[in-house]
């Protein structure tokens, strides 16, 4: 039972990609995310600018606060379904 709910935890409600070279660096995703699940990224994009990235973490829960908010669409917001067994 322990071993059950422990596999559960495990598994993430969402993830989000954020493409670095159409991300401008606003960092309002930064902001409008509920769990601080995002941050600046350490690298220079082709523009100049230091894209945001997502951070290494099993919280997302997909709400799409970010997706929301971001001018140049660069972020995709992917939600964990799963999968019924027949
Ligand atoms: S909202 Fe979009 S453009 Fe702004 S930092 Fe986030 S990913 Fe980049
Ligand atoms: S989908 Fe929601 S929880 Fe996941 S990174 Fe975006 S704002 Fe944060």
């Amino acid at each position: 039972m322990a071993l059950e709910k422990s596999n559960q935890e495990q598994e993430p409600k969402g993830r989000i990609e954020i493409d670095e070279e159409r991300c401008k660096g606003c960092y309002l995703c930064i902001r409008a995310c509920p769990g601080g699940l995002i941050e600046a990224g350490l690298r220079l994009n082709g523009a100049g600018y230091y894209a945001a990235v997502p951070k290494e973490t099993l919280e997302c829960t997909a709400c799409g606060m970010c997706w929301q908010v971001c001018p140049d669409s660069a972020i995709t917001v992917y939600r964990n379904v799963k999968e019924e067994t027949p």
